[in-house]
């Protein structure tokens, strides 16, 4: 390697030193961008907890309005069998007063034919009371279920109140420390990465590993390697990233 003159290691120096400012400054951008990305989460997933309570109370409704129908039903019959015993009441009282053999065994068979129907009405209201006993176990599982959603949903809100509080105390302290260490930075270095980090997913350098930029994965010439390891400062041809090893 040729000899190199007190110039070229201090421009080397300088940008040794710039590129450790730059590096620290990334780093502070993660972090940034990492409480940032909780003050843009946080919201959405308290909205998933808010759609779930609101699912829960849609099947509570549902459950709800079952047990009701199935209540509403067993009325309805029970009103039609007290009419079936009503009229067969007022048939009984009418059977010994007919007079011949046929009339009275005709009667006899109106009457069956009632208590038959009626029955029939009792045997349903039976089956419509064991559903409905199921209908509100039901009912008091999803209502119960859905307690559990809404307290979540409470304890949810206050942490994601905490969180938001947190990153916003975050990116101000950070903030105030990025603004430090940007003024140390050479300007034209500064806007570059700043150019960069827009243009590019939000990530302005790039770590060098052997001849690979892992900004991009592509290998790079040797002699860019070469200069990053004389501490010079490189962007990558590929992804435009400012290079560090
Ligand atoms: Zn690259």
């Amino acid at each position: 390697m040729a000899p190199r003159g007190g110039a070229e290691n201090e421009s080397e120096r300088l940008e040794g030193e710039a590129l450790d400012l730059l590096i620290e400054l990334a780093r502070l951008d993660e972090k940034i961008d990492l409480a940032e990305e909780t003050k843009y989460k946080r919201p959405r997933e308290l909205e998933q907890q808010t759609r779930a309570v609101a699912a829960q109370q849609k099947k509570v409704d549902e459950a709800h309005e079952m047990v009701v129908a199935a209540k509403k039903r067993i009325d309805a019959l029970n009103v039609e069998s007290q009419g079936h015993e009503a009229e067969i009441k007022r048939l009984e009282g009418q059977l010994f007063s007919l007079k011949t053999n046929e009339e009275f065994n005709a009667m006899k068979h109106q009457i069956k034919g009632r208590e038959e129907k009626n029955e029939q009405v009792q045997d349903r209201i039976l089956e419509l009371m064991m559903a409905l006993d199921e209908l509100e176990d039901r009912l008091k599982a999803e209502t119960e279920a859905l307690e559990d959603e809404r307290k979540l949903l409470a304890e949810e809100e206050r942490r994601t109140q905490e969180d938001l509080a947190r990153a916003e105390t975050r990116i101000k302290d950070l903030g105030a420390k990025r603004e430090e260490l940007a003024a140390k930075l050479p300007a034209d270095l500064y806007q570059l990465y700043q150019s960069v980090r827009t243009r590019r997913g939000g990530v302005g350098l790039a770590h060098v590993e052997g001849d690979i930029c892992k900004g991009c994965d592509t290998g790079l010439l040797p002699q860019i390697v070469a200069r990053l390891a004389a501490r010079h400062l490189e962007t990558c041809p590929h992804c435009d990233r400012i290079l560090y090893l």
